[in-house]
């Protein structure tokens, strides 16, 4: 299985840092994002390293998409947003800060005005943890 000692996202997976997560099978693993743009933003990884969409065989994006269906079901049921991006991002130019694939899941609420400006400051751990609980409880 493909690993970069220095990914912040491998170091996720083997625990070495720690993560409210929420979610996890053989294939991939969920957990809540550091910085949420929103309530309940969560992030969606294989557990192989590969930077980006182009460069993951194929089995290991359909694990991470079929994961991101089973956590959105479950972000919908637990915190009931008014509607929820699934944002994938590819190289610095589109926004993308950690190079080990991944998916956003982000609730959201009608007129959030929402811009996409996450990973500036973390935010508030009990916040992030309480609402971790919440979906990793609608998880089916
Ligand atoms: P990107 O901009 O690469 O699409 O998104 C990277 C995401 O990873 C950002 O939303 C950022 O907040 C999140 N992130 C970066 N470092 C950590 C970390 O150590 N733990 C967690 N939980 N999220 C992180
Ligand atoms: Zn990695």
């Amino acid at each position: 299985m493909a690993h970069d000692p220095d990914c912040i996202f491998c170091k996720i997976i083997d625990g070495d840092i720690p993560s409210f997560k929420v979610f996890e099978d053989e294939k991939t693993l969920t957990f809540m994002d550091i910085s949420p743009v929103n309530p309940g933003h969560v992030l969606v990884i294989p557990k192989y390293h590969a930077p980006d969409l182009m460069q993951i065989p194929t089995d290991w994006l359909m694990a991470t998409v079929a994961t991101a269906q089973t956590v959105a079901q479950a972000v919908d049921k637990a915190l009931k947003p008014d509607g929820i991006n699934i944002l994938q991002s590819n190289g610095p130019a589109a926004g993308q800060s950690v190079f080990h694939l991944h998916v956003h899941i982000i609730p959201r609420t009608a007129g959030d005005k929402l811009a996409f400006d996450w990973g500036i400051a973390p935010g508030d751990m009990d916040a992030i943890g309480a609402v971790a609980e919440r979906i990793r409880a609608s998880v089916v």
